[in-house]
């Protein structure tokens, strides 16, 4: 009999943190990396007798996030207590919303090996974020931080239409794309702003039902999403071939040791007790409401590939690497539009030499000491002749270093092309001087040694002859004295 052939099953729920400046239901500021407990108000260390504010920007923010995956808005949202002990939830419970979230279902397209998929998301709905447990520096004990108690969270609930580690991480990349573009979010997943859980099942290929799935807990990284979804969907595989179930639990991926282990046994719904807040009455948004945040939608990556594709006439590859990130398309926009720029040759340098500098220094495209316009400067001389393109990663170089605006690098370097006739030729006279053989070998016929010739003369002139001038007045001067 043939063996089995498993097929992965998978959802994510993406929890982002939205950018509002104070928290959901209470004035305090959010952010990151302030000292412990300083930004922890009555309420968020849950004092008797303090009551909930609903912050309408978090409202606002969620409804653009709906809005840009074609979702339904709900006009009528309920926020639930969700009940659960953590030291770092001093309420007892969560605020959260379960049968009535703010955004019902809606989809969103990603790119797989096999050509664009669209993964349906179910809800998103909007909650409170936890403190936080500090085990470091405290020798045994652990500090609680409130910080981040009563930070908005968005939890984006994707149906289970992910069938591969790889489309997993390709819809976490495409979302946090999309919150970076909506500005809803830092999407800063080091520090927390966009985390994932992700549920993982297998059934045999062409079974429908699916598989009992586990739930791997708080993912930071688009790699460690796909690692761990990886490691777990074998794992499943094994214990089923191998007899065994599949026990429906919370699991722990532990990047060191790259596997899996089990955390908790899988809390029901009822386990946690859901009930209508009765501190905070049911959200209402009108249509003016929605149609303001329609209003100020930013254009989308989908819909700026396209746009890209059809007005610089770029391949698809190039426009969905452009694209991938606002600041990235916005750096290109802007280098593209300076004049006597082709967007093609800008489209290289951005996706080359300038993408390479900022991988080598683990910057961001905001942080490039060299702003478009100082990038267009760069192409306008390769474009008007002034050096050429290999000349050009030297300015680049020197520019990036700081050594002053591109015409000052190339004025104080004496990098300006060569194209004078007069000039070139005595250098091409001096060359041919010097190598007789050569000169008496393309005569007789072998013009493989040409290239040598031009070489030469390239390296005469440090690289600032122009390359097609001097391959035209070589040619001449070697075709003129054969007769
Ligand atoms: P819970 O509330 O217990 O977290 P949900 O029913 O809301 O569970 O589902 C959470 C996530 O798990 C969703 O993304 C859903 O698509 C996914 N999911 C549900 N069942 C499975 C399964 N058998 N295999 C993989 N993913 C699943
Ligand atoms: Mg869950």
């Amino acid at each position: 009999m043939a063996a089995t052939e498993w097929e992965a099953v998978i959802g994510l729920e993406v929890h982002v943190q939205l950018k509002t400046r104070s928290k959901i239901f209470a004035a305090s500021d959010t952010g990151y990396g302030a000292e412990p407990n300083t930004r922890a108000c009555a309420f968020s260390i849950a004092l008797p007798g303090t009551l909930p504010v609903m912050n309408v920007e978090a409202a606002r923010l969620a409804v653009r996030f709906g809005l840009a995956v074609g979702a339904r808005i709900n006009r009528h949202s309920v926020f639930a207590r969700k009940h659960y002990f953590y030291p770092d939830l001093p309420k007892g419970y969560q605020i959260s919303q379960y049968e009535q979230p703010i955004i019902g279902s809606g989809e969103m397209e990603i790119d797989t090996a096999a050509g664009p998929k669209v993964i349906r998301i179910t809800r998103a709905h909007l909650e409170e974020d936890a403190g936080k447990s500090l085990h470091e520096d405290l020798h045994g004990m652990t500090g609680i931080d409130l910080n981040r108690a009563g930070t908005p969270l968005l939890e984006i609930v994707s149906e289970a239409d992910l069938r591969s580690a790889a489309e997993a991480a390709a819809y976490l990349r495409k979302v946090h794309a999309l919150v970076r573009y909506l500005d809803i979010s830092d999407g800063n997943m080091q520090e927390g702003s966009l985390r994932c859980d992700a549920n993982v099942s297998v059934r045999p290929a062409g079974q429908k039902a699916f598989g009992t799935r586990t739930e791997l807990k708080n993912i930071n990284s688009f790699r460690f999403v796909e690692k761990a979804i990886d490691f777990e969907v074998q794992r499943h595989i094994e214990v089923l071939e191998g007899g065994g179930a599949i026990v429906q639990e919370t699991r722990l991926y532990d990047a060191e040791g790259d596997q899996t282990r089990p955390m908790r046994s899988k809390e029901e719904a009822h386990d946690y007790r859901y009930f209508p807040d009765p501190d905070l009455p049911a959200m209402r948004l009108d249509d003016a409401f929605i149609d303001s945040v329609r209003a100020e939608l930013p254009e989308l990556p989908d819909a700026r590939k396209r746009r890209f594709q059809s007005q610089f006439a770029l391949s698809a590859e190039d426009t969905a690497q452009l694209t991938a990130e606002r600041e990235f398309a916005d750096y290109f926009e802007a280098l593209a539009a300076a004049p006597g720029v082709d967007a093609k040759t800008a489209a290289n340098w951005l996706l080359g030499d300038l993408t390479a500098a900022l991988n080598k220094h683990g910057m961001r495209i905001e942080q490039s000491p060299l702003p478009p316009a100082h990038m267009a400067q760069l192409l306008q001389r390769i474009a008007d002749r002034t050096i050429s393109g290999k000349i050009a990663k030297e300015v680049f170089a020197a520019a990036w270093r700081g050594e002053g605006g591109v015409d000052d690098i190339i004025a104080a370097r004496g990098l300006k092309q060569v194209t004078d006739r007069a000039e070139i030729e005595a250098v091409v006279e001096r060359v041919a001087g010097d190598h007789p053989q050569q000169v008496e070998q393309y005569r007789q016929g072998r013009h493989k040694v040409f290239g040598f010739l031009v070489g030469q003369v390239m390296k005469a002139t440090g690289g600032k002859a122009n390359p097609a001038r001097v391959n035209e007045i070589l040619r001449e001067i070697l075709n003129r004295e054969t007769g």
